[in-house]
């Protein structure tokens, strides 16, 4: 029996780091469903349970409701709104960026807290263009 492929090894000197080859046959459903690596080397792992999708995913899930919060609190969005909203995809772009082009390696913590802030920018760069399209539209 041989490993699955992308489980196979690599020459020492040619390694990648492991998201690059975690198979997309091994993902779970969730992972699989919203575009998740799944690669159980990040996921959130609390005693003995593991969460199905990466925790930079639980993080982008879970800055969805805080920036629908934010448009509740704070009102429709603009162009200032969705420049913050820019700047907050800056931390988990650095983060998962030094990881997929170097030795480095983040922790479950980092990616989830660069997660939420990613999710709240996304929502509030959406919003705010939409936001501007429509009036430069519509007046
Ligand atoms: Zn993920």
């Amino acid at each position: 029996m041989s490993a699955p492929a992308g489980l196979a090894g690599r020459p020492a000197g040619r390694a990648r780091p492991p998201i690059i080859e975690h198979p997309r046959a091994l993902r779970s459903r969730p992972a699989a469903w919203i575009g998740c690596h799944g690669n159980p080397d990040r996921c959130l792992s609390i005693g003995g349970w593991h969460s199905p999708i990466c925790a930079r995913c639980i993080g982008l899930l879970a800055g969805y409701p805080l920036a629908v919060a934010a448009l509740f609190a704070l009102g429709p969005p603009d162009l200032e709104r969705a420049l913050i909203g820019a700047l907050l995809l800056v931390p988990a772009a650095l983060d998962g960026g030094a990881q997929a082009l170097s030795s480095y390696s983040s922790t479950s913590a980092r990616r989830l807290v660069t997660g939420v802030l990613a999710g709240v920018g996304q929502l509030e760069l959406l919003g705010g263009v939409t936001a501007a399209l429509l009036g430069a539209v519509h007046g």
